[in-house]
C-alpha cells in the first residue's frame, strides 16, 4: 500500500509498528452519541481521569469540529499477540505498545506535517498521575486524545478505510487516526 502523506513513505510507517493503515476523508468520519454514552458509562474505567477523554475533550459536537479542521485522515491499526481471548496481561502489554508506537509516528510525522491531529486509544498514562482537573496537561503536544471518547464509531473507521475490525484469532487491534 502507498502512503498519500506527503514526505512520509510506506517503510517509514511500517517502521513505527503500524500493522495496516487506510485513508479517508474526515467527512466520512461516523460520530456517535451511543459511542460517547460508553464512555459515559466508564466502561474502561477511564473516564474523566485524563486530559485525553471525556469530558475534558468537549462534546461529541466539538470533537467532530474539531476533526473537521483537516481535510484527510489515515486511519491505522497494530495487532498483538495473545494466549488466549482471556490473555488481560497481553491486552496491557498490547496497549502499551500501541502508546509507544503512537509516540514513534508523532516524531514521524512533526517535520513533514504543519497541522495534524493524532487520536490513540484510550486514555493516556503518559504520567503516573495525571493533572486532570486541577492542572493543566504537562505534554499538550503529545496529548492524543481517544477515538473511542471523541464520540467515533471505530468499526465503521475502519471499515471505511479498508481495514478489518479484528486482528484475527489470538489477537488483539488498537487503532488510531492521524488527521491533517
Ligand atoms: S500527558 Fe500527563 S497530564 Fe497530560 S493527559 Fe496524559 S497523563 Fe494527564
Amino acid at each position: 500500500m502507498g502512503c498519500i502523506i506527503p514526505g512520509l513513505r510506506d517503510r517509514d510507517l511500517k517502521k513505527t509498528g503500524i500493522s495496516r493503515y487506510g485513508f479517508i476523508s474526515t467527512a466520512e468520519i461516523l460520530f456517535s452519541d451511543a459511542v460517547r454514552k460508553i464512555c459515559e458509562n466508564d466502561t474502561c474505567r477511564l473516564y474523566g481521569r485524563t486530559w485525553a477523554c471525556p469530558p475534558a475533550v468537549g462534546t461529541v459536537e466539538q470533537c467532530r469540529q474539531r476533526c473537521l479542521r483537516y481535510e484527510k485522515a489515515m486511519v491505522f491499526d497494530a495487532v498483538y499477540p495473545l494466549t488466549d481471548p482471556f490473555d488481560y496481561e497481553g491486552m496491557t502489554e498490547g496497549h502499551g505498545a500501541f502508546k509507544k508506537l503512537c509516540d514513534r509516528l508523532y516524531i514521524l510525522v512533526k517535520n513533514q506535517l504543519s497541522s495534524f491531529l493524532l487520536l490513540s486509544n484510550e486514555g493516556c498514562n503518559r504520567c503516573e498521575a495525571c493533572t486532570y482537573p486541577e492542572g493543566a496537561c504537562r505534554m499538550p503536544e503529545m496529548l492524543f486524545p481517544s477515538l473511542e471518547g471523541f464520540g467515533i464509531d471505530v468499526a465503521s473507521l475502519a471499515a471505511k478505510a479498508g481495514l478489518t475490525y479484528n486482528g484475527g484469532e489470538n489477537t488483539v487491534t488498537y487503532f488510531g487516526m492521524l488527521l491533517y
